[in-house]
């Protein structure tokens, strides 16, 4: 008999389980069996063969309807064709021989009922399976085929040219049929409260269910286990985090923080006062804080963050902000340098009594200032150090680091919070991550289930909303001619603008790799998204047969044209650091009406006198990106206004999700668009994506009860049994997901 931890080979033998491993990526009787049929054929319901796309693999079940044999012209052999249907549709299987092919037009005579599987591909108008793998239903051999032939319902699994579906299955009976009855990963208790059937059952039932209801009821058992061993795995890392230990930083009477406070020239919305009281309260424990602080772009996180760092440094540490970008970098360094104003000018002239100092770290610092940020680092005489990865090097030491903020946490990896980490001396930093791409609850739960959470759900008051309008500039030409129109009003009205382009341009014929170019590399999920399917030349039927709108072209085309007069700059990832720096002090300082860019200004970007943003080809932007975007106008005083320029058509999907950000500025129920249309692998991450995802069956939105559930179970157990002695099947499964997890990051590195 065998575990799930055994080699396929022990079950399947090794011809196929080389295959197994080759075709599908599955190597143990556990990954077997937990790759999960894609769909179910009922005995005797032919496929719908109509709805067959170019391209798709497919398993069929189908009736020969005629067959012919012809002969090649000029060669020795002969094309055997045989047409199937469903009643309806017809699909042409063809199959190129050397001689005669006898024994086809015995296997596949007209009536003989059997399952194709294949590469759909159209020839003459005809769709058809080229050499497909076939199996004759009714008339298989012993062993696995007859069995499989009693059973009513057929498994479809996502299959490739290598592994039929059929071969596929076989296997897994044979892996069934081994297998000793496994620990069960769900505890009894879980299993009797949500009347859940054993976990050898669901196996079963999933992979030879004997009706529907027997595979609904495997997949609502086995989604639990998804949910429960990841929760558990989180639970496990919370606890362990607790069993750390930080230096507490209390707030200190007089203190910088008091100053800070009483010179803010605004009042703290009720959210953020919130926030700061728990973050205050967190940083006084004696272990570490490990929260994660989301709120919209312009919801003031950035004070939050600000605040904790001079509890910090009042309590004689140290903060490290670390941000994404070189440009965010900067602009955090200038607007905290402003914020803090005398407090941040030790040793200088003006600076106040107990003031601290700031230093920037970033990877273009010249040697000297570099070699200045790094000895005021080590010595402690600067308490608040920001940067961007530069400050991951080894070279970079800290006199006492206790506070580490990240900024747009979605940009580091766990690898990279680590790395900082592993920099304070004594215990471990505190850690705030901030992050504004705002993320349902269970996502929340699953991604960063070992983070404590914050969210401030609403924005300084005096904010003017943003008003966003689709431009079809298919349709409506003039529309577009309003636009460039509108800018100049705003202009002639003392404001400014952004006109963003998903592209950069300019030197040079135009490659798919210029999209990925668009940004600073760790940038641009979306940039990424749109580059992902080599040109992004048809994404979603948008802008088709032309490269999408460069930011250096589209700004001689303005200069010389609608927007002749103004004074236009231009700024995209491929400038130098400091040209990009100048370009955005330039901007920041009102000396540029018009900022042609790319996606750099994405995140944090902060110029509030910026009231228009018109956004070319938005249909190559991911609905969050969109919304991170327009959040750099309506920062001031003044209505920012968001144009979303697309060629897509009235009907294109592109345009559905334009509309969805033009109808709401809720960017909860944007993300969750967003993660609809997303593979849950891309939200989790590189350590979950990839074939053998932990996430099967489970859906993070549709399965939100589900996984609050889970995870108060989770928790409970951890916090009886954390090291799970009393349940070897879970323990084993946790095991496995910690594996996976780490092959992955293996592979990556
Ligand atoms: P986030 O990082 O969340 O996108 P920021 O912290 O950059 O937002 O804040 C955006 C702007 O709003 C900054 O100029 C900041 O000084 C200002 N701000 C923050 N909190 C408040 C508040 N309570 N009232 C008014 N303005 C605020
Ligand atoms: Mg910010």
């Amino acid at each position: 008999m065998a575990i799930l931890a055994d080699p396929l080979r022990l079950v399947v033998g090794d011809k196929a389980a080389k295959r197994l491993a080759s075709a599908l990526d599955l190597h143990t009787v556990g990954d077997l069996l937990g790759y999960y049929p894609r769909r179910y054929e009922q005995r005797g319901d032919l496929t719908d063969l109509v709805t067959l796309r170019d391209g798709d693999h497919v398993t069929v079940q189908a009736e020969v309807a005629s067959v012919s044999t012809r002969r090649m012209r000029n060669r020795s052999g002969s094309i055997f064709e045989a047409v199937v249907t469903d009643g309806r549709g017809h699909l042409t299987l063809t199959f190129f021989g050397r001689g005669r092919q006898d024994f086809r037009e015995r296997d596949l005579a007209p009536g003989t009922r059997g399952l194709f599987s294949g590469q759909v591909s159209s020839f003459r108008g005809k769709r058809q399976l080229t050499h497909p793998d076939y199996e004759v239903l009714g008339t298989g051999p012993s062993g696995a085929r007859a069995a499989e032939y009693a059973a009513e319902i057929i498994p479809v699994y996502p299959a490739t040219s290598q592994m039929p579906s059929w071969k596929i299955a076989d296997s897994v009976y044979l892996a069934l049929h081994s297998l000793d009855v496994p620990d069960d990963p769900l505890p009894e208790q879980v299993r009797c409260r949500y009347d859940l059937r054993g976990y050898a059952d669901a196996l079963r039932g999933i992979h030879r269910p004997a009706d529907m209801a027997d595979v609904q009821r495997s997949r609502d058992r086995l989604k639990w286990d998804e949910a429960f061993v990841l929760q558990v795995l989180l639970a496990q890392r919370r606890l362990a985090a607790t069993s750390y230990t930080a230096i507490p930083r209390p707030a200190v009477e007089g203190g910088l923080l008091a100053e800070f406070d009483a010179a803010l020239p605004f009042e703290l919305t009720i959210g953020q006062q919130l926030a700061g009281a728990t973050i205050a309260t967190d940083l006084v424990q004696d272990h570490p804080m490990h929260r994660l602080l989301q709120g919209e772009v312009g919801s003031g996180k950035t004070v939050i963050a600000l605040r904790a760092m001079l509890q910090v440094v009042d309590a004689a540490g140290q903060a490290v902000l670390l941000a994404p970008t070189e440009v965010l970098a900067q602009q955090h360094y200038r607007s905290i340098a402003s914020l803090l104003g005398p407090l941040a000018m030790a040793g200088q002239l003006g600076g106040a009594e107990h003031a601290t100092r700031l230093a920037l770290l970033t990877g273009s610092l010249g040697a000297a200032a570099r070699r200045k940020a790094l000895a005021e680092s080590e010595s402690g005489s600067a308490g608040i150090i920001i940067g961007t990865h530069a400050l991951l090097e080894d070279r970079v030491q800290f006199d006492d680091l206790g506070l580490v903020v990240i900024d747009e946490q979605h940009r580091f990896g766990v690898e990279q919070r680590d790395a900082l980490r592993d920099k304070a001396g004594d215990g471990r930093p505190h850690m705030l991550v901030m992050t504004a791409t705002p993320i349902p609850r269970t996502v929340a739960m699953t991604v960063f289930g070992d983070l404590d959470v914050s969210t401030l759900t609403e924005l300084p008051a005096g904010r003017s909303p943003i008003s966003t309008h689709v431009v079809p500039a298919a349709d409506r030409p003039h529309y577009l001619a309003r636009t460039w129109e509108r800018i100049r009003e705003e202009v002639a009205a003392g404001r400014q603008a952004y006109v963003v382009c998903p592209r950069i341009g300019g030197d040079g014929p135009v490659g798919s790799d210029e999209l990925l170019a668009c940004d600073d590399a760790a940038s641009g999920r979306a940039s990424a998204e749109s580059a992902s399917d080599d040109g992004a030349e048809t994404r979603d039927g948008a802008s088709p047969g032309r490269p999408p709108i460069a930011a250096v072209d589209l700004a001689a085309e303005l200069a010389a044209g609608p927007l002749g007069g103004l004074r236009l700059a231009i700024m995209h990832g491929r400038l130098p650091p400091d040209e990009k720096d100048k370009v955005m002090l330039a901007f920041a300082d009102g000396m540029v009406d018009v900022l042609v860019t790319t996606t750099v200004v994405e995140v944090g970007v902060d110029v509030p006198n910026a009231a228009v943003m018109v956004i070319m080809d938005a249909d190559r932007f991911g609905v969050s990106q969109l919304h991170q975007l327009r959040g750099r106008v309506g920062r001031g005083a003044v209505p920012g206004l968001c144009l979303l320029v697309t060629e897509a058509g009235e009907d294109a999907p592109a345009r559905a999700r334009l509309d969805a950000v033009a109808g709401t500025l809720d960017g909860f129920a944007l993300s969750r668009i967003d993660l609809e249309q997303r593979r849950e692998g891309d939200v989790l991450g590189t350590a979950q994506a990839g074939r053998k995802s932990s996430l099967k069956l489970l859906q993070l939105l549709r399965d939100e009860d589900l996984i609050s559930r889970a995870r108060e179970e989770a928790t409970a157990l951890v916090d009886a049994d954390a090291a799970l002695a009393g349940e070897p099947g879970l323990a084993a499964a946790v095991r496995a997901l910690v594996d996976a997890a780490e092959t992955t990051y293996l592979e990556k590195a």
